[in-house]
């Protein structure tokens, strides 16, 4: 057994008197997400209504889950606070560092070659500290927290943007920069802006080609990709019962495509099926009995509209298949239009490469689903016109899948099985292609679709769809095929239509594992050792404190256009060599980013020479001379991924202001965990103000307080200057952040 059962049965026995406590305070019935949030108050004394999208709220979270490319930095932070163990259960998962290039095996044996400095630091730090251990192979995060820790009603916040996904066992799961996860496993108070609520009622049932994956498909295009923000989403209706725990889970772990805090949905007989088999019968008997508690109450079921800020009713029934993309996850299309804006915009219509897996879509029912279209492709003998790439979820889905013959249906359709990781979906793809400048289009069964996230190619086109969406294009080779109304040529000449895809939610025979591949920690205290010749690893030295002045005229060192994700400000792929080490990671910083001036990346006038160079160098050199700058951005700068780097790299780099029209939430909340300056426009007009050559002020820091805008001068090149209102989202509490030089320099105060 991996999970904490004390912990639980404690959880179990309280739940319901936190939530009782907490009806009766607020005077009012509650949805599922507020009966979670308020039993897991860190000071119960503080309960009181708070104001939802306002209220800044300290919570107590039961767990902590990390995946090995933010979990350096995490545990780097964590060493200097003092502690002896993990205040709570805490994991360490290693699935981002593995390069998916021949297949499963040799990859894994190369990623722990050329990763073994980190993963020994990972193991052994996880080891002293109380920390359990996932070696590489064993799974990616998301997949094996569902599998082993995920529990109804729980709270858990995780290193990984796409955390979320254990919603789909009715847990608020929220993703997290590592300085939050060091807050919670150092026992102390983790702070969220009290989130607002959508309520998404489902209505009907699924049937066809409609999978789970379609639900979120569709929402996203609903809500786009700035949404969900602040938000929570909670599901409910019919429908949301009739859905599989697994296909629970692949809906929201995309909450995070739509920027949503977490998404949830309530307790039911499907989640505790699945608790069952996979081995967690009393966890399964212990949400039994609390039921009502783990869901929605009655009055806010009857009457949604009251309770939820906002509410979306989507109808499984009517719910097409959906294609989402390229380059954006909320580019929503149902499959009868697909093809007709391929044709009107031009995307390469030629299908290049499937990819079917990661910890979004790599459950039993998708794989079996997916698999039985294989099979007729097979069997029927219809030529399969792209390469096929399967990344199971985790060690103990690929075993059984491998077991019960459907890993084999995928290798008869030529599919290469990469390792239980990442791989492909987060630029870790070494993929072998005749020419990278040509335009291309890829399907994946994955969840996130920006420029170069794939194969780190501009020119690749990447759509996401369901796996068996994914399967039957790759068949095809064509973007405009729609297996729904369209026919397939056989080898004998047959015209043929693919089969509704079939599967089964849970093996027949149950799951099944050799190794899945856990070390559980013996809390041994042994010296963590970091080499000072490391280009891996670097020790983390404090940020300094504010100077208390003002800060005075800094030159721009980018004003971007367009999307700025945490892939743009901090690219993944071969940068998540250096997650450890802070100083060679800053040298990707912002090397993605649109400079709004020439539509350029990494191409950024250095104001010291008048010449155009990579957007860290000119911040080194200005660091170098003691010089300050800033960084001005449009809309949900810092949208996509947790990792703080994308925060701690302009930190680093003398970076003290980022100057957007709004950010995104994790990435917000990092900045100001590291004493960044998170400010935006007032007025958005005023980005257009921002010329290239100029120096700006921020005022007003001597008097930063809640609420009370600060203002930015600009001092133009022509000697001619603005000033404008900048609004910011500090509390009394993120002010200390960024007067103490970070949040964890306060831990210490
Ligand atoms: Fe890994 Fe992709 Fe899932 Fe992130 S979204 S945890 S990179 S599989």
């Amino acid at each position: 057994m991996v999970y904490d059962i004390e912990m639980l049965r404690s959880f179990y026995s309280n739940f319901p008197k936190r939530v009782d406590v907490a009806r009766e305070k607020i005077g009012r019935p509650m949805t599922l997400a507020e009966k979670i949030l308020y039993a897991h108050l860190y000071d119960e004394k503080a309960l009181r209504l708070f104001r939802r999208g306002d209220d800044y709220v300290n919570f107590r979270p039961d767990r902590v889950a990390m995946q090995d490319a933010t979990a350096q930095m995490a545990l780097l932070q964590f060493m200097n606070a003092g502690k002896k163990k993990s205040a709570v259960p805490a994991t360490v998962h290693c699935d981002h560092l593995i390069q998916a290039n021949i297949g499963a095996k040799a990859d894994i044996e190369t990623a722990t070659k050329g990763n073994s400095e980190v993963y020994d630091f990972l193991k052994s730090v996880s080891d002293k500290f109380g920390i359990g251990f996932w070696k590489p192979g064993a799974g990616i995060i998301h997949q094996v927290v569902l599998e082993n820790y995920a529990f109804p009603g729980g709270m858990m916040v995780g290193t990984d943007s796409h955390t979320p996904n254990a919603g789909g066992l009715g847990m608020v799961a929220i993703g997290v920069g590592g300085a939050d996860a060091v807050d919670v496993m150092t026992g102390m108070e983790w702070e969220l802006k009290m989130p607002k609520l959508i309520g998404v009622k489902l209505t009907g049932r699924l049937s066809g080609w409609a999978s789970p994956k379609d639900v979120i498909l569709k929402l996203a295009g609903i809500l786009t990709v700035k949404g969900g923000t602040n938000a929570i989403i909670e599901y409910f209706g019919e429908g949301a019962s009739s859905i599989s725990a697994t296909g629970k889970a692949t809906i929201c772990n995309m909450g995070a495509e739509v920027g949503a805090t977490t998404s949830l949905f309530p307790y039911d007989l499907n989640m505790a099926t699945y608790l069952r088999a996979t081995g967690r019968d009393t966890v399964a008997a212990w949400a039994d009995a609390i039921q009502d508690y783990l869901e929605a109450d009655m009055e806010v079921r009857a009457q949604p509209d009251e309770y939820y800020d906002r509410v979306i009713v989507i109808n499984l029934s009517e719910l097409e298949p959906h294609i989402n993309g390229p380059f954006t996850p909320d580019a929503a299309t149902p499959i009868s239009e697909f093809a007709a804006k391929v044709k009107a915009n031009g995307y390469p219509r030629k299908m290049e490469v499937g990819l079917i897996g990661s910890c979004t879509n790599s459950s039993y029912q998708d794989l079996s689903r997916a698999a039985s279209i294989a099979r007729q492709a097979f069997e029927d003998k219809i030529p399969v016109a792209s390469p096929l790439i399967i990344n199971p979820g985790s060690e103990q889905i690929r075993y059984t899948a491998e077991r019960d013959g459907i890993i084999g249906d995928f290798e008869k359709l030529g599919a290469t099985i990469m390792a239980n990781a990442c791989g492909p979906c987060i630029g870790q793809w070494k993929r072998h292609t005749d020419d990278n400048t040509r335009k291309n289009s890829i399907v994946t069964s994955f969840n996130r679709n920006f420029a170069k996230r794939a194969d780190g190619n501009p020119n690749t086109h990447a759509f996401v769809a369901s796996p068996e969406l994914t399967l039957a294009l790759t068949i095809a080779g064509d973007l405009c095929f729609n297996p729904l109304t369209d026919t397939l040529k056989t080898e004998d000449g047959r015209e043929v239509k693919l089969r509704e895809p079939q599967g089964t939610d849970f093996p027949p025979k149950g799951f099944d594992v050799k190794d899945n591949g856990y070390l559980a920690p013996t809390g041994k205290d042994a010296e963590v050792k970091i080499s000072p010749d490391s280009n891996r690893l670097q020790v983390l030295h404090p940020f300094a404190p504010w100077d208390e002045n003002d800060l005075l005229e800094m030159p721009l060192l980018i004003k971007a256009s367009g999307k700025c994700t945490t892939d743009h400000i901090s690219m993944a792929g071969p940068w998540l060599r250096f997650r450890g080490h802070l100083e060679n990671i800053s040298d990707n910083m912002l090397m993605g980013a649109v400079n709004a001036f020439n539509g350029q990346t990494n191409a950024v006038l250095n104001q010291l020479n008048n010449t155009y160079e990579a957007v860290s160098a000119v911040a080194k050199q200005y660091k170098a001379k003691g010089i300050s700058s800033i960084v001005v951005a449009e809309e949900n700068y810092g949208e996509g991924s947790s990792r703080e780097h994308a925060a701690m790299e302009p930190r680093f780099l003398n970076v003290k202001v980022i100057l957007a029209k709004s950010f995104a939430r994790i990435h917000e909340t990092n900045l100001k965990k590291q004493g960044m300056l998170a400010l935006t426009f007032a007025d958005k007009d005023d980005y257009d103000k921002i010329r290239e050559n100029d120096h700006i002020s921020i005022i007003g820091l001597k008097e930063f307080t809640p609420g009370k805008p600060l203002t930015a001068i600009v001092l133009h090149a022509d000697g001619t200057q603005e000033s404008f209102p900048v609004n910011h989202t500090y509390n009394d509490l993120q002010i200390r952040w960024f007067k103490s030089g970070s949040a964890l320099n306060m831990a210490h105060v």
